[in-house]
């Protein structure tokens, strides 16, 4: 595989990370970097203009490492899943996203987390949904995989297969921020007020997004993907959306890996994840014109929103969104993570501040 010049893939990258809508890192006729890539989302809907300087700089330097941590594994010949579990570990534990810890609450008060990856290489997979005592969802949707004949388990039924594995429960407490505790209540207000009003709440990009996920390719040429969530504010009758959903939040497969951030129910009605992948299976379409045409055109046709990290076998990125931001990095050979989460963001390297 050939390599660009690092100045001309910086400037791909900005293109990327700038203005993502439609456009892929490395766009059809260019050669993508050689060697191991990974990118990353933390959720659409971020408007980086509420963000306090302190939470932009804490939530970059968190996707930073998120990204380190992935790379590191596939600097030394890791596969592709070992990355994207270490890179998803790294967001679930940290409190700014809408995973593991930090995640939303339900209507009743709980934090119910969902979360699913699959093995491009040998299409495996694995998820679980509405787990409350899970610190890392990811995790046991990697079990699920590897441990047990099934694809997806659900609540009390995965906290028992966890337990079955030695994998401890925490203590509900341990996913608890007041930011979301106090997004709740909001929502729980609007709703009220919108019963009484007889309408329906605006949408609140807070009570959507904030997932977070991962896509890589390792040095053997295999792609994987992850995504975990703790899905959507002031959610009820155990909804679950489609980040545990496979091909709707997450797929991969020989050519191809996705990780979706957005309005659940339109991704798993799009079949989001899968139709991106088998546009450029079946449809010979690069990464950013797939990606493009069901996260910018398909979904929003629909009535819904969010966005999307892609890549392919030649290391190819696409990264579009339709919301105000989407936290979202890209590490390659050079191992230097890059890092943007507003529309208009400049590439910041090491997770430093564009502004
Ligand atoms: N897709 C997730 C869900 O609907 C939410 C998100 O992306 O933040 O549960």
């Amino acid at each position: 595989m050939r390599t660009i010049p690092l100045s001309a893939r910086t400037l791909l990258l900005s293109l990327v990370l700038a203005a993502p809508a439609a456009s892929s890192a490395h766009p059809s006729g260019e050669a993508a970097p050689s060697g191991p890539v990974l990118a990353i989302h933390g959720g659409a809907g971020v408007v980086r203009g509420n963000l306090s300087p302190e939470e932009e700089a804490s939530a970059r330097a968190a996707l930073a490492q998120a990204l380190r941590a992935g790379h590191a594994l596939l600097r030394e010949g890791r596969p592709a899943l070992d990355a994207v579990v270490a890179a998803v570990t790294v967001l679930e534990d940290d409190p700014a996203f809408n995973a593991g810890r930090g995640a939303v609450f339900t209507h009743e008060g709980h934090n119910e987390l969902d979360a699913s990856l699959m093995d491009g290489a040998t299409r495996a997979a694995g998820a679980v949904a509405g787990v409350r005592r899970i610190r890392n969802p990811i995790q046991l949707a990697r079990r699920v995989m590897e441990d047990s004949p099934h694809v997806m388990l659900v609540g009390e039924g995965a906290e028992a297969f966890a337990q079955s594995q030695g994998v401890a429960l925490v203590d509900p407490a341990w996913f608890r921020t007041e930011k979301r505790w106090q997004q709740l209540q909001k929502a729980r207000a609007e709703g009220a007020a919108a019963e009484r009003a007889a309408t329906v709440v605006a949408d609140d990009p807070l009570r959507y997004f904030g997932t977070v996920g991962a896509v890589a390719l390792d040095t053997r040429g295999a792609l994987a993907a992850a995504t975990s969530t703790g899905g959507m504010t002031d959610k009820r009758w155990g909804r679950v959306g489609d980040a545990p959903v496979i091909g709707a939040g997450t797929w991969a497969d020989a050519r191809c890996a996705v990780s979706g951030t957005g309005w659940g129910e339109f991704y798993i009605r799009s079949a989001a994840a899968h139709q991106i992948c088998s546009r450029v299976g079946l449809l010979g379409e690069d990464i950013g014109r797939a990606a493009t045409a069901v996260i910018d055109e398909e979904i929003p046709a629909m009535g819904g929103n969010g966005g999307a990290i892609a890549l392919d076998a030649a290391g190819n990125i696409a990264m579009p969104f339709n919301t105000e931001g989407m936290y979202r990095g890209w590490i390659g050979a050079d191992g230097v993570p890059h890092v943007a989460i507003g529309r208009d963001d400049a590439v910041a390297e090491d997770g430093a501040p564009a502004r």
